[in-house]
This record gives structure tokens, sequence and C-alpha cells, in this order.
């Protein structure tokens, strides 16, 4: 049974943080030299912890797999990142940020974080400008806002279509400052393949040098996780290839509880898959909502071009079901309502998979140069990607697997069940609840590692009974001889099937049984279905080369896809006992009779918190029990 005190400070939700802040343990600033934090994983969440961390005098090794920290996937981000600061002044305040949080994510999440999120999203946005980050301006000099699906007020800030990259450059800046200083040590191109417990609390790391094949550990005080979702379980997703669920996973075998792993999000506006061989999916952002709009023709089977579907005879069904929102629905809504009607075969494109994303209202009223300016860069890879110009033809876009809401359980302080382990960013469970809202992520990797645990922290590393414990203590040698020879069991796969292959065809079954909608005979036959593929990978996979003493990305890829194996499991556990929908987890059994997505607060308005008991037994399922103070539990409804 694991024990899942979330740590949440008494009083007033909006005095919460503050006194938190006011009660916690401060470490002496000379003392924080004495201190070793790991951080692994160098996107916006990694990145702004160890520059932070290490600004404060804390000693920081920072790893990641990448060849350079910037090219963590936070670089992908194009949208946008919220914050309450109401400069239009459109009605914008913290409560109502936090309000359409708590109620994007389908009352699923924790209120007392979410509120903290909301509170220090400002601070997160004067953070990024005063390191430079680029953000767009009006013409007063104020930055610009845009909105994004599931609000009513403009509060997204952006840097074009290029916000993740400019933020990860603005983190990354402080985070080599740093390293110049020497008070961060960097270690590119290294995989974490494990956590090292001593006396239950987490003091190391495994891992691989991905060039030389070395394996190697390391000790510190505390060790911080950053390392990203897991939508790469899906096989194809608009996550870079690389993104896994190693890190995590690894942890989760060494006691760290998993929650709701079956809180997935398929975003609405991707490009259409259009073959069997691609490795992923591009998403196109969802500002584009903002002047785009969504529709199919009315007729099932109609080929014609668009230009010559006229406008009586076209859907734009998010307008009709949703006249509050429109366009911007949230993420879910919009996604179900593509998939509805691609299933009704009134899809378009070559495969049927497709609705359309249209601005040619938009070009009228306001002009191409305007449009350009808001989201040339899309335009314009769009354009490279399908030979289409969307200046002249509306864009093809689909749902496809995007963000994982699920992740290692923390509590307030953003701690895991394994004391000493903080987990940080998409790699936590904690603000999102079933669903996000779009320009969330970035907000809460950056307020987690700028604003939430360099304060946390601080308080475990004054509070904890810390030992001294070095690399030469036998868990170490322990965590080192289970990792070697996981390794030497993968390198001795020698059968007739790429990894990728197999990676595939459990994409495909999660897709289809697992992916946007879910019912429970999908959900047995897919628990039925992933040990046998688990048997064909361990008796019919081949990783090639032989060695595992140099540079092996299939070596790499088998590791990860060993996990994902594994970890596909408890994400459909998960969804089967969660006998209810909400937010990304659809159960077809369980709607309301306009197919909107029906809600069991009584028996569900908990997180599900997985806690590992052996390889080959069952995983417990816990709970903690969400308790709504300052929200009325309503049902979601944006019509
Ligand atoms: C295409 C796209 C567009 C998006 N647009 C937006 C947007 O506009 N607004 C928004 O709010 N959100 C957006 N998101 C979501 C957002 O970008 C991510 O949720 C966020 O960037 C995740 O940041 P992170 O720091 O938690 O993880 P990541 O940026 O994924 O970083 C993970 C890090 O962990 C490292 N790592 C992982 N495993 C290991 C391991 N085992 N060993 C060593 N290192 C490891 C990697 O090297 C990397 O450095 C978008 C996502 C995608 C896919």
């Amino acid at each position: 049974m694991l024990n899942l005190d979330a740590k949440i400070p008494s009083g007033p939700i909006e005095l919460k943080w503050q006194k938190h802040k006011f009660e916690m343990k401060l470490v002496n600033p000379a003392n924080k030299r004495k201190f070793n934090i790991i951080v692994v994983g160098t996107g916006l969440a990694g990145a702004s912890a160890a520059a932070t961390l290490a600004e404060l005098g804390y000693n920081v090794d920072a790893f990641c797999f990448h060849d350079s920290p910037r090219r963590a996937h936070s670089i992908a981000a194009q949208g946008g990142i919220n914050a309450a600061k109401n400069y239009p002044n459109d009605g914008d305040s913290i409560f109502r940020l936090f309000y359409d949080t708590i109620k994007g994510g389908d009352f699923r999440a924790r209120e007392a974080n979410v509120y903290r999120l909301a509170e220090v999203s400002n601070a997160v946005i004067d953070q990024c400008v005063a390191q430079g980050v680029p953000f767009a301006r009006e013409y007063g000099g104020y930055l610009d806002n845009r909105s994004f699906g599931g609000a009513q007020v403009s509060r997204t800030f952006y840097a074009r279509g290029q916000t993740g990259q400019q933020l990860l450059l603005g983190a990354y800046q402080s985070l080599m400052r740093q390293a110049s200083a020497g008070q961060v040590k960097l270690h590119p191109r290294t995989e974490m393949l494990d956590v090292v417990i001593v006396n239950g609390q987490a003091r190391g790391i495994v891992t691989r040098n991905l060039v030389t094949g070395s394996i190697e550990t390391w000790a510190a005080h505390a060790v911080v996780l950053a390392t990203g979702g897991y939508s790469n379980v899906f096989y194809l997703s608009t996550n870079a290839k690389t993104c896994n669920v190693t890190a995590a996973f690894r942890a989760y075998k060494r006691g760290a509880g998993f929650a709701n792993p079956c809180y997935t999000q398929i975003h609405p506006t991707c490009i259409p898959q259009t073959g069997e061989h691609q490795s992923k999916l591009t998403l196109m952002s969802e500002s584009l909502r903002n002047d785009g709009r969504v529709w199919v023709p009315k007729q099932k089977g109609d080929k014609r071009p668009p230009a010559q579907i006229p406008e009586n005879e076209r859907d734009y069904y998010l307008e009709r079901k949703y006249p509050s929102f429109g366009n911007l629905a949230p993420r879910d809504i919009a996604s179900r309502s593509a998939k509805e009607v691609c299933d009704q075969n009134l899809g378009i494109g070559p495969n049927g998979n497709g609705v359309y994303l249209d601005f040619a209202d938009a070009l009228n009223r306001v002009g191409a140069k305007v449009i350009g300016e808001r989201y040339g860069n899309l335009f314009e890879m769009y354009e490279r990607i399908t030979a289409d110009d969307p200046y002249k033809t509306p864009m093809r876009i689909f749902p496809a697997p995007h963000y994982t809401m699920g992740g290692l359980w923390v509590d307030y302080n953003l701690m895991s069940t394994i004391p000493g382990l903080h987990v940080i960013g998409e790699a936590n469970f904690s603000d999102h609840g079933a669903n996000r809202l779009g320009a969330s992520a970035l907000m809460q990797g950056l307020a987690d590692g700028y604003f939430i645990l360099p304060y946390t922290i601080g308080h475990y590393l004054a509070s904890a009974q810390l030992s001294d414990v070095d690399t030469s203590h036998s868990e170490f040698a322990a965590a080192l001889a289970d990792v070697q020879a996981r390794n030497a069991k993968l390198l001795r796969l020698k059968g007739k099937r790429s990894v990728d292959s197999i990676h595939r065809e459990l994409g495909q079954l999660m897709w289809h049984n697992v992916g946007m909608s879910r019912n429970a005979a999908g959900l047995l036959q897919t628990l039925q279905r992933i040990p046998e593929l688990r048997e064909e990978f361990w008796q019919n996979a081949i990783v090639l080369p032989a060695s595992g003493e140099e540079f092996n990305q299939e070596l790499e890829k088998a590791g990860r896809v060993a996990d994902f194996l594994e970890f596909a499991e408890l994400l459909t556990r998960d969804a089967l006992e969660r006998r209810e929908s909400c937010g990304g987890h659809f159960r077809n059994e369980y709607q309301q009779e306009d197919g909107e997505a029906k809600r069991d607060d009584k028996n569900y308005a908990h997180v599900a918190v997985w806690e590992h008991k052996g390889d080959d037994k069952t995983p417990e399922r816990n709970i903690e029990q969400l308790k709504y103070e300052n929200v009325a539990l309503v049902t979601r409804s944006y019509k």
C-alpha cells in the first residue's frame, strides 16, 4: 500500500503556496554547495530546474540522451504558453485560469496544485522576458496574447509558431551560464536506465553513455526526473521519435507510484497519416483554430475539391455543436468530434481520415499579411510536408496522440512516493487532470522548474536524514548489475523481426483499442494481446549490431520498446478500471445521450496510483481522493 499523503497545506487556496513557502525549511546559502542534485532531462522542466538550482548554489549533474540539452522535445512546442496577466483586459484572473484548467481537466486534478500553477504563471512570463525570450508584442509594446482551446479569454503568450524553441533557448542559456561556472556538469548523450535507492531514499542513477557504451553510476543527495511523456507508446505520435517511458517506468519498478497512466491526450490538429511506414506525425498548432474554421462536407463521399463545395453544403460541426466555444472547443472534444464525422464517412482526403481547417474567412477579413504574421512558419511547414498551400486551400487535419497527463505520482512538493525522487514537467501527473488545455504544458514545466521545485527540494534536503553515500555502496553495484544483465539480454535477441515492427504493432493495438475511445471488450482483448506481443519480442526480435560497447541505436531502441511493452499493459489496465468517461479517457459505455463524456464523481473523483508488486504479479491500484472545496463539480459544457 502506497503512502499517498499529498501534503497539501491547510488554509484558503489563495494563501496555501505563500504559507507553505514560509513554513518550509531552508538550506543555509553556505550549505547549498554541500548538496549534489541529479537532474535527468534538459527540456523546459529539466533545464529550468537545473539552472535555477545551480544559481541557488547546489551542485547539479544534468543528464540527457541528446547530443545537446537544447534538442529536448520541448523545442517542438509551437503554439504558446498561458499566464493570467490579463493584458487584454478581457476578464482574466488567477482564479479564472485556475478554474479553466480544473474544468478543462474534467475535474480530475488537485485543486491546490492547479491554483499554484495559475498563481506562478505570471512570474514564469516575467522570468522568460528577462531572459530575452522574444515573445510577440503589440504596437504599444505589451506582450501580445491569443486564445487557445477551452478558454474564452486571450491568455496565451507566443513567439510566432516557435514558442517552445524560444523558451528552451532561454532556459538553455541559463543552464549554460551555470555549466560554464562549473555549477552544472552536463552529461549529454547519456541515458538513465535505473534509479538507485539506498535506505528507502533515491540516492543516484545508473546511466549508459550512448557513444562509448559504458555503464556508470552516479550518486547524489536527491534525484529529479524531468524526462517527458510517453505518447510514443502509440508508436505514431506528434512526439519526437526518442521520447519514451523508460526513466519513469524504471522508477515505478523501484517503488514510485504511477498515476493515471490512461490519461493520454489526442490532439485534434495533426497532419493525417498517409501510409504504413511513417515514424511520426506532425502537429499543426492549436493556435490555428483561432482563425481556422473546421468543417467537412455534409454529403458522404463528396470528393469535390473544397473550393467547389458551397457554404450550404458544409458542416462547420464544432461551431454547430458548441456555439459558445466553436472552433476553440478543448482538445478532447474537438478530437472526438473529428473521429465521429470520419466514422460517419464524412472524412476528407485520400484515406477519408481528415477534416478541413479553413482560413478563407480569416484571409478575407484581415488579409494574408496579418495571417502570415500570426502563423507564417506553420503554413510554410504544412506546405513543405503536404505540397498544399494553406493560403489557397484548407489544411487537412486529423487527431493524433500528443501528450500524456499520466505520470509518476507526486505530492504538493513534486516528490514521488520514493523520498528524494522528484518528478517535474510532463513526466509527473500532477496538474492537468484527465485532459490538458493547450499552452498549459509549457506553463507547468517552467513553473515546476523555475518556481516550485527549487523551494520544495530545499525543504527535503534540509529536513531529510541523509547518510553519507557514494557509488561504492552495495545498492549501486546491485543496480549496475541489473542494468548490465538487461542490456546483455537485449543483445542476445537474434530473431527475425525488427524492434520497430513490434513497436508499430503495439502502437496500432493501443491506437485502436486504447486511443480516442475505449470499451471493456477492446481493453480486455488488448490485455490478452500485449503479453503475447511481449513474448514475440523476447523470442523473435533482433538487435544488431552485436556489441553494447559502442554506439548502438538498435540497443537503445530495444530497451525503450521493452519498457513500452510492459507499460502499455499498465495503461490499459488503468483504462479498464476507470469505469467512467472523463477528459481524454472516453469509455464508450459511459456517455451522455448527446455523446458527451459521462463522469462518475461518486466513484472516480480520485487519482489512480499503481504500485509495482513484482514482475509476475498484478500491480495494485491505490487511490488519492480528490477534494473540491473551491469549485463545484459540474458537467463540463462548452455549448
Ligand atoms: C509538437 C508539439 C507541440 C507542442 N506545443 C505546445 C504548446 O504550444 N504549448 C504547450 O504548453 N505545450 C506544447 N506541447 C507540449 C510540451 O511541449 C511538452 O509537454 C513539454 O515541452 C515537455 O517538457 P519536459 O521538459 O517535461 O520534457 P521534454 O522536453 O520532452 O524533455 C525530456 C528530456 O528528458 C531527457 N530524457 C528522457 N528520458 C531520458 C533518459 N532515460 N535518460 C536521459 N535523458 C532522458 C530527454 O533527453 C530530454 O532532455 C507540444 C508538444 C508537442 C509534441
